[in-house]
């Protein structure tokens, strides 16, 4: 499928220079933009293909009053069942169209099209688990004085508020939109506008499978203007933001005057320590993917490995076969990675690399772009090491497919490496050692630790989220449940 074709776009509202141009859907009803649309560009190409309507505060207020709206009408008289079985729909619809919304999000992102189709499962996924979930959420009844009943029961936060960034566009829908409606909130999502096509189709798929007007919301538009307006808006009751640690500040300060309640997944410069004792082959495979799939535009990127130094100079050989072997391509290649989203990106990655040069820090491998690619925003996978601890490389996250390799000696080192960020997201311990996987996983500062393996964020059914600057709150898992509901105290004097 290419991108010039109408099939991938069934939502359009119609066309602007001769491309598909999207509205905002607000209400139950496709809106059109007002004044210019926002140029959406392929990452492999560097060229435009679509275009995206560029909302501000009177649109947010518009979805925000819509889903208010819905609270107090069609959708907050469902039953928890009957949400469920929406979102069982929903995901089953994903299912049936796994083809075209992939190639869209390949399009939109430049990732291989294998990862985006494994994008789009996850979306299903996520509606399928949270949909089953929604009527098992129980209250309790607390004892307390003779002739009392005293119940706490659930409820919805009421307008929760979405925003969301750009790697993983679909995936960031599903984690964050489907626990939130399975608790019967209404939902005004923003997502980033490098790359949001692939919401806006999901949005229609959800007024098609039957969600109630004002129920899902989303307007695109610019973080500055609509993002600003929606997280500054008095009548939300909860803001989930995923991006990056400086704009998430700016986010919970603009909530914290409405005393609203803030979820924050921010960026990570995750860990993974590898011992003597341990598989180094499965090791070093699994470092090397866990830093380019997705160009290592993931948050929970592995991109530290602290190694110790009595295997270093074999882990490092292994490494670079691993790098050696990767593949560069376009969606359609199929190949290990694809492009970064843009040219800010590119730029901000390069000058990653160039100023480890000029550090000389070693390099340890590199995969060369081909020269067939040179139109897209592509990057070459790199590995340095050894980084001393207070290079920019260990400590800044990169957001792009650069491994800073340290190197230890004894166990409290290795600790002290993999605490030395002001992250806490995900880390990787690999050892066969049982006694050493439980200190390192109990002492290890981190939302989540994988031992002898490493899943970036891992599966739906695992809670995830940060800790330090990585963020607070908790996402996926039935723990999602509960930062999307509120509890109610119930005292019933009945004698
Ligand atoms: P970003 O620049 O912080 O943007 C994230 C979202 O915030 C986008 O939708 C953006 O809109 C919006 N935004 C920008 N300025 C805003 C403002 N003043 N008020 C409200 N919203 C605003 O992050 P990004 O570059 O898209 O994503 C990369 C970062 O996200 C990395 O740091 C990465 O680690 C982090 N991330 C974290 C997780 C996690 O789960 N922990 C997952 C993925 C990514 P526009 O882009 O449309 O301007």
């Amino acid at each position: 499928m290419h991108s010039d074709s109408d099939a991938l776009f069934p939502t359009a509202r119609g066309r602007h220079d001769a491309q598909p141009v999207y509205g905002h859907l607000i209400g139950g009803e496709w809106v059109d933009g007002a004044g210019t649309p926002l140029a959406v560009l392929a990452p492999a190409t560097a060229r435009p293909f679509a275009w995206i309507a560029r909302g501000g505060a009177a649109q947010i207020d518009a979805a925000v009053q819509a889903a208010r709206r819905a609270l107090d009408g069609d959708w907050g008289r469902l039953t928890a069942a009957e949400r469920g079985q929406l979102m069982a729909s929903f995901g089953a619809r994903v299912r049936e169209q796994v083809e075209r919304l992939a190639w869209l999000e390949a399009h939109d992102t430049g990732k291989p099209i294998s990862q985006a189709r494994a994008d789009i499962r996850a979306v299903a996924r996520y509606f399928e688990f949270y949909g089953g979930a929604a009527d098992k959420v129980h209250g309790e009844v607390i004892p307390y004085l003779n002739g009392y009943n005293v119940s706490v029961v659930r409820e919805p936060l009421g307008v929760t508020a979405h925003i969301t960034p750009w790697n993983y566009p679909a995936q960031m829908f599903g984690r964050t939109v489907a626990p939130a409606l399975a608790m019967g909130n209404a939902v005004v999502l923003k997502p980033a506008e490098e790359a949001c096509l692939i919401c806006l189709e999901f949005g229609e798929i959800a007024r098609q499978v039957g969600f109630p007007a004002g129920s899902l919301n989303i307007v695109t538009g610019l973080g500055e203007e609509a993002g600003a307006a929606l997280t500054a808006h008095p009548d939300i009751n909860f803001v989930s933001f995923t991006g990056s640690p400086e704009v998430g500040r700016l986010v919970q300060e603009a909530a914290a005057r409405h005393h609203v309640p803030v979820v924050l997944e921010l960026g990570g410069k995750s860990p993974q320590v590898v011992f003597e004792d341990a598989d180094l082959e499965l090791a070093a495979a699994t470092v090397c993917q866990a830093i380019t799939q997705n160009a290592g535009q993931t948050c929970s990127a592995g991109s530290r490995v602290i190694v110790q130094r009595s295997v270093s100079e074999r882990f490092q050989q292994l490494l670079a076969q691993r790098f050696a072997a990767l593949r560069i391509g376009r969606p359609e290649d199929d190949a290990d990675l694809g492009p970064v989203i843009n040219a800010t990106q590119q730029r901000r990655v390069l000058d990653f690399i160039e100023n480890a040069r000029a550090d000389r820090l070693p390099v340890i491998a590199q995969a060369p772009v081909p020269a067939a690619l040179s139109e897209g925003f592509f990057v070459p996978p790199t590995v340095f090491g050894p980084v001393p601890a207070d290079n920019p490389l260990v400590c800044k996250e990169v957001f792009g497919p650069v491994l800073a390799l340290q190197l230890f000696d004894t166990e409290a080192d290795a600790i002290a490496l993999a605490n030395g960020t002001e992250f806490g997201l995900v880390a990787g311990v690999w050892t066969r050692d049982g006694a050493r996987q439980q200190r390192m996983a109990r002492r290890i500062v981190s939302g989540q630790v994988f031992i002898n393996c490493y899943g970036a964020g891992g599966g739906v059914e695992l809670p995830f989220g940060g800790t330090k600057r990585s963020g607070h709150g908790r996402e996926k898992g039935l723990l999602a449940l509960e930062e999307l509901s509120t509890t109610k105290t119930i005292v019933n004097r009945y004698e």
